[in-house]
């Protein structure tokens, strides 16, 4: 009987005992899910934390190409952090002057600089190969040494001394030789040729028997058409066309020996840097490869579009610089640089290193890239 009402409540006994323990899973469970709200409103504190930073640039605001790879950069980081790190880029002069760009970030009075590594010859002479050197690598080679050949550690140890960070943001492609009043049938048409050509190019001219002569770019145009020139380098067709230097130079030559691949860069002062989250830091590395390819692909499209628009339009001549004053060019290159290579240690060791990755990509690139070149226009 006693078994019989016992068993009576065994129904009971277990609805009790599940009630108690759902009650237990279930003060556990919000319990839980509470503290992973916290966890949750705790990461979107962090995440309301905004970085607005200036970006000086050795360009003029919005210049076409050139000017539009520090915009690409900030767009795109604006966007990959959700607005979390905002940049206003300053053209040259509105902050600093162009060639104030590396000492600004450097000094912190901007956190973020763009332009071209060669511009700071004179106070980093190493410099140089971070952009572009006569017979130099092209856009392809250079992103290979840089990011897989050992010429990025060495370029952020080059800049280490001076709190900056380098990082590749755009790349120019092959440049053309330059816009000729002057027409260059042999070797001995260089001889006195007074162009406009800056840097170790300038240099090598030089030795190749012209006259290298600096003037800013914003006295091209009249320079060329008054005859205090002969000629002078820019960049390709997209940036040469909206400078309009086709209206007062009658050849356009090629190939751009001097400037085989120019790599522009992005500059972080290293506290600012620092400050940034790791998930920051990762998209301000992310955005500056964006910028490097992007500027890349606008300029293969652009320029292609451009040289087209000057020949049917504009009535320009085309014309390729001969092979003795390529070849010329090429050997006082090699003079010219194994003795800038003597400035100091550091230019030596990267000489070193960017001369022996020339060496190994090129025997590459002749069965490769300039074979397959050569068989598509057989
Ligand atoms: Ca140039």
């Amino acid at each position: 009987m006693r078994n019989a009402v016992n068993r009576d409540y065994y129904p009971l006994v277990i609805l009790v005992l599940l009630a108690v323990l759902v009650a237990v899973i279930g003060s556990w469970v919000v319990e839980r899910s509470g503290s992973q709200k916290v966890e949750l409103r705790e990461g979107a504190l962090g995440a309301q934390q905004q970085y607005r930073w200036k970006m000086v640039t050795t360009w003029p605001k919005n210049l076409p190409g050139l000017g539009r790879a520090p915009e690409t950069f900030a767009k795109k980081l604006k966007e990959m952090s959700n607005g979390r790190i905002d940049i206003r880029v300053y053209g040259a002069g509105e902050i600093v002057p162009a060639m104030g760009v590396f000492d600004a970030v450097s000094e912190g009075i901007a956190e973020i600089g763009h332009g071209a590594a060669y511009y700071w010859k004179g106070k980093v002479p190493a410099a140089v190969f971070f952009t572009t050197v006569p017979f130099g690598l092209n856009a392809q080679e250079m992103n290979g040494w840089l990011n897989y050949g050992g010429g990025m550690e060495l370029w952020q140890e080059v800049y280490a001394p001076f709190d900056l960070l380098p990082l590749a943001g755009g790349n120019t492609g092959v440049q053309m030789a330059g816009w000729f009043n002057k027409e260059i049938n042999s070797l001995q048409d260089m001889q006195g040729l007074k162009m406009r050509i800056p840097g170790i190019g300038g240099e090598v001219l030089n030795q190749a028997g012209g006259t290298a002569v600096t003037i800013p770019g914003g006295e091209l145009y009249t320079s060329l058409q008054t005859g205090v020139i002969d000629a002078t380098e820019w960049v390709a067709p997209y940036n040469d066309l909206a400078l309009g230097l086709h209206e007062v130079a009658q050849y356009y030559y090629y190939p751009g020996w001097h400037e085989p691949g120019s790599t522009l860069e992005v500059i972080v002062n290293k506290q600012a840097y620092e400050s940034l989250p790791q998930d920051l830091q990762a998209m301000v590395r992310a955005s500056a490869t964006f910028a490097n390819q992007d500027m890349l692909d606008e300029y293969t499209a652009r320029n292609n579009a451009a040289l087209k628009d000057m020949i049917d339009n504009h009535g320009v001549q085309l014309r390729r610089l001969p092979d003795d004053v390529l070849r010329k060019l090429k050997q006082s290159s090699e003079i010219v640089l194994d003795e800038y290579a003597k400035s100091d240690p550091m230019t030596a060791k990267v000489y070193q290193s960017f001369k022996a990755f020339k060496e190994s990509v090129t025997q590459y690139h002749h069965i490769s890239e300039q074979a397959y070149i050569n068989a598509r226009d057989l």
